[in-house]
């Protein structure tokens, strides 16, 4: 049953992101997140397919944690894991060569990929338009909408629900799509 596949993905994701935190003040319990992302997908993109949203609440567990593909692949299968491998940065890479191939990426996502990142990207710009990250500039978090909008370029023509929120928080803050 989907619901219960659904749930065993959070139980999972929470528990291998159980310490860690978001950079804003509060230090808000990191799953927050990956649970955000899956809300927006369902909520606000109309988004229901299963896999789309077990990838949102596990996007960030091979990233940020000790998870493996494999893991993934085992527990949750072989479409789970390849969703989650495509929004996955190489972290052996150091970490502008990482945020420049986000960009050169984007567009060769497969089309449930490009869901997850476009709502990934959604719930940060969000997080940065309420409060800058700890130890963070405002020259900083501008930087990260320019980069953000390079990546939606790659996104777009997926979901207008998201793209139309993006575009809104783009204008915002002055970046020119
Ligand atoms: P990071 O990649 O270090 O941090 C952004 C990531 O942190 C997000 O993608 C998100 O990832 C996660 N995150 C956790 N909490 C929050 C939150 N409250 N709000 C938003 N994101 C959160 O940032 P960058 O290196 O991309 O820095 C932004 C820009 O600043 C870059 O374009 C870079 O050029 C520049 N820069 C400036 C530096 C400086 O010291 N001035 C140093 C390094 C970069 P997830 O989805 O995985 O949770
Ligand atoms: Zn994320």
């Amino acid at each position: 049953m989907d619901l219960v596949e659904l749930v065993d993905c959070v139980d999972f994701s929470a528990k291998k992101h159980t310490n860690q935190r978001r950079k804003n003040a509060a230090e808000t319990p990191y799953i927050n997140h990956p649970i955000g992302v899956a809300r927006i997908l369902a909520k606000e993109a109309g988004v229901s397919d299963l896999a789309t949203l077990q990838a949102a609440i596990l996007h960030d567990t091979v990233e940020d944690t000790d998870t493996t593909f494999e893991e993934i692949e085992k527990q949750f299968g072989k479409e789970v894991r390849d969703i989650v491998d495509d929004v996955t940065d190489d972290k052996s890479l150091p970490k502008m060569e990482r945020k420049r191939r986000q960009i050169e990426h984007a567009s060769h996502c497969c089309p449930k990929a490009k869901l997850v990142k476009l709502a990934d990207k959604l719930y940060n710009l969000r997080d940065l338009d309420q409060e800058i990250p700890r130890g963070w500039t405002k020259e900083r978090a501008q930087e990260y909408f320019q980069w953000g909008s390079q990546v939606v370029q790659g996104l777009r023509g997926t979901n207008k629900e998201m793209e139309a929120s993006l575009d809104k928080l783009f204008k915002k803050h002055g970046v020119v799509t």
